[in-house]
């Protein structure tokens, strides 16, 4: 069994950068079968983070991406690449998936997948095809960021006085560091210690 301490998210990333230049890895079909269901799945998509600190999957409407085993992310390059059909090295890729493309996708729908070699980190974004038989060139970058959750609330056991409007509340929308007021639409800034006693809850649209 691998474990996380028997992992090198540093030797993994280094691998990714030859695997894009050619290298071949070689692949545990089971554990490469569910992290690619992981990443091409889910329904909007996913942003996915290859780089030195390790192998992360964002998934729409979550802040926190989630961390997988770093070697996982070689032989998931891999198979990207080749079910997109993309043979030559290049910095910038975008290409599409189609779910017959093998056996592994099965259930999926078809995906476009844009990848990025970057300074530091290797990013590549999932989202379903949803015309043309290409994804749009992103030459300049990526597509737009899944959405993140929208509307952070903090309540406290205390009612907090808006200094703007005076009226009151327990629970306040939160962007932080600041608490915005439901009456007057201002915003200001509690102190630390006042913040640090809030529930902060998260709402998704
Ligand atoms: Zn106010």
């Amino acid at each position: 069994m691998t474990s996380r301490d028997s992992v090198n998210p540093d030797v993994e990333y280094r691998r990714v950068l030859r695997v894009l230049q050619g290298d071949r890895v070689p692949e545990d079909a089971p554990a490469l079968a569910k992290m690619l269901k992981i990443i091409m799945s889910p329904e909007l998509g996913t942003d996915v983070l290859i780089s030195a600190a390790g192998f992360f999957v964002r998934y729409a409407r979550w802040a926190k991406p989630s961390s997988y085993f770093a070697n996982l992310a070689p032989p998931t390059v891999q198979a990207l690449l080749r079910l997109g059909c993309v043979a030559e090295y290049a910095a910038a890729h975008a290409f599409r998936i189609d779910a017959e493309a093998d056996a592994m996708l099965s259930g999926s729908e078809a995906r476009w997948v844009w990848l990025r070699v970057g300074q530091d980190a290797v990013r590549i974004a999932i989202r379903p095809a949803t015309n043309g038989s290409q994804p749009p060139l992103a030459t300049a970058g990526l597509p737009e960021p899944l959405p993140f959750p929208v509307r952070r609330y903090a309540t406290f056991d205390e009612e907090q006085r808006c200094p703007h409007c005076r009226s009151s509340a327990t629970t306040w929308r939160y962007i932080a560091p600041a608490l915005v007021c439901e009456a007057c639409g201002r915003s200001f800034e509690p102190d630390d210690e006042t913040l640090r006693r809030a529930q902060i809850a998260e709402m998704i649209r």
